[in-house]
C-alpha cells in the first residue's frame, strides 16, 4: 500500500468542522485519506508533495456526462435540443463501434482528468467499453445505459438496453471496491414508455442500483409529458417507482415546486448543467428555489457536444453568477454553494464517500496552482477557485490514492495513441 503526505498545503476541505486549513498536512494510505491537520503526523511516507503556493481540494464530481460525445464537439451548434438530437446527434451515434467509442471515451476522460475531475456519472451506450476505459484511467464512475423505448411492445428479455444494463451490472457493478458502479437509467420520459420505467425501477430495486434520468430539460418536453400523462416527468416517473432508491435527475430546468417536494421527499438529486442549458436555449433551472425546497443540487457538464468542453470550473462559475443575474440578487448562489455542488453534493448524489478532505474519505484530491496570474492576488481562496480558476490551473489529480495526472503528464493514459485513434479511426468512422 502506497503512502503519501501532502505538506504545507492550503486545504479547502468541504468539511464544516474545519473548512479551510493553512500550512496543513494531508496523508493518504492506499485509496483513503488518513489524516488532515496542521501538525505533521508521525511516520514515514513513500512520497511527500510540497504544496507551497497550491490549494489542495477534493476532486470534482461531474454528475452528468456522456463521455464519448467529445467526438461531437462543435458539431450541430445553433440548434435546439430536438433538432440537434434528431438531425445531428442520433445519426452520428448510429455509426459508433467499440473501437471508436473506446478512444473517444479516453479523450473525454483525459480532458476531465486534466481539469480536476475524479468521479463522474455517465449515461450512454456501449457502457462495457466505457467501463474498461474508466477502469484503466483510474477515476471513479457511476455508469448507466440510457434506456430508450419508442415501441409499444416491450420485452425486457430481448430489449437491447435491458440486456446492456444486465451485462453492465453483472460485469462491472462494484468493480475495484466500488470504483465503478452500475446505475439503472431511463434516458428520459419522452424517449421511453411506462413498461420500461416499471422494469427499470424494479431492476434497480432488486440489484441495489441508483437511477439516472434526464428530466424536464426543455419546456416542450415538460409540457408534452403533462399533455400525455396529466403529470410532470418527475411525478409520472414517481408513479412508476423510478425514484424509490438513490437517484439523479439531470437538468430539471422546467421542474415545478410540486416536483421539488417529490424530489426532496424521495432524496432525488438534481444535476445542474448550466452551460448546456444556455447553449441549447433550454432555459435556466430554478436552482436557488430548488435548494431552498430541500433538493440536493449537484453539477454536471453534460456531454461535450452541448457544452462544448468538460471544464467543470466553467460550469461552476456559470452556476455561481447565472442565478445572481437571473434573480437580480448577488447572494442568490454563493461561491461556496457552487463549490459544494461540484464536490460534496455530487458525492452524495452518486452515493460515494468522496468530495470531502477528511479522515476516512476516498483520496480523490486535486492541486490547483495559485501562483498563476489569474489567481493573483488571493483575497479569498473560495472566490478565486469559483470565479477565477480554470481547469488548466490543475497541476495534479489523485484518484483513490493514485496520482493519475501531474504537471501536464497523464500517468494512466497514452495521449499520443488516443489522438492517433480519434483522428485516424473514430472521426472518419463517425463523420466520414
Ligand atoms: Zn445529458
Amino acid at each position: 500500500m502506497t503512502s503519501l503526505l501532502f505538506t504545507h498545503a492550503t486545504v479547502v476541505t468541504m468539511d464544516p468542522a474545519q473548512p479551510l486549513l493553512q500550512d496543513a498536512y494531508v496523508s493518504v494510505d492506499g485509496p483513503k485519506i488518513t489524516f488532515v491537520g496542521t501538525a505533521r503526523p508521525f511516520g514515514d511516507y513513500d512520497r511527500e508533495i510540497d504544496c507551497t503556493g497550491k490549494v489542495l481540494m477534493p476532486g470534482f464530481v461531474n454528475a452528468h456526462t456522456h463521455v464519448p460525445m467529445v467526438a461531437m464537439r462543435g458539431y450541430g451548434d445553433g440548434n435546439d435540443l430536438q433538432d440537434w438530437l434528431n438531425h445531428y446527434i442520433f445519426p452520428v451515434e448510429a455509426r459508433w463501434d467499440d473501437r471508436a467509442a473506446a478512444c473517444c471515451a479516453d479523450l473525454g476522460l483525459a480532458e476531465m482528468i486534466a481539469s480536476g475531475v475524479t468521479c463522474i456519472a455517465d449515461m450512454y451506450m456501449r457502457t462495457g467499453v466505457i467501463a474498461q476505459r474508466v477502469a484503466a484511467a483510474g477515476i471513479s464512475a457511476n455508469l448507466s445505459v440510457g434506456g430508450v423505448l419508442f415501441s409499444d411492445t416491450f420485452d425486457p428479455g430481448t430489449d437491447h438496453d435491458c440486456i446492456a444494463l444486465r451485462e453492465l451490472t453483472e460485469q462491472w457493478h462494484g468493480y475495484d471496491d466500488g470504483r465503478i458502479l452500475a446505475d439503472a437509467s431511463i434516458h428520459a420520459e419522452y424517449t421511453s414508455r411506462p413498461a420500461m420505467w416499471d422494469w427499470t425501477a424494479a431492476y434497480a430495486r432488486d440489484h441495489g442500483l441508483g437511477m439516472h434520468v434526464h428530466i424536464s430539460e426543455t419546456r416542450s418536453e415538460h409540457e408534452a409529458c403533462i399533455a400525455r400523462h396529466g403529470r410532470t416527468p418527475i411525478q409520472v416517473l414517481d408513479d412508476h417507482g423510478v425514484w424509490d432508491g438513490r437517484a439523479i435527475a439531470a437538468h430539471c430546468v422546467w421542474t415545478t415546486p410540486e416536483d421539488w417536494a417529490v424530489m426532496a421527499a424521495k432524496g432525488v438529486s438534481a444535476v445542474h448543467n448550466p452551460m448546456s442549458n444556455l447553449k441549447l436555449g433550454s432555459g435556466i433551472a430554478p436552482i436557488p428555489a430548488m435548494r431552498k425546497a430541500g433538493v440536493n443540487v449537484c453539477l454536471g457538464t453534460d456531454g461535450v457536444s452541448s457544452n462544448n468542453c468538460t471544464d467543470l470550473f466553467g460550469d461552476m462559475k456559470l452556476a455561481a453568477i447565472l442565478h445572481n443575474g437571473a434573480n437580480c440578487d448577488p447572494l442568490a448562489l454563493l461561491p461556496g454553494d457552487a463549490l459544494s455542488m461540484a464536490t460534496v453534493n455530487g458525492a452524495k448524489a452518486l452515493g460515494r464517500h468522496t468530495g470531502v478532505v477528511a479522515n476516512g474519505y476516498a483520496a480523490d484530491l486535486i492541486l490547483v496552482d495559485f501562483s498563476r496570474l489569474n489567481l493573483t492576488p488571493c483575497h479569498s481562496v473560495i472566490s478565486n477557485l469559483v470565479y477565477a480558476a480554470h481547469g488548466c490551473d490543475v497541476v495534479m489529480n489523485m484518484a483513490r490514492g493514485k496520482v493519475i495526472y501531474e504537471n501536464g503528464e497523464f500517468l494512466t493514459l497514452d495521449l499520443d495513441r488516443i489522438r492517433r485513434e480519434v483522428e485516424g479511426y473514430a472521426l472518419p468512422k463517425l463523420f466520414g
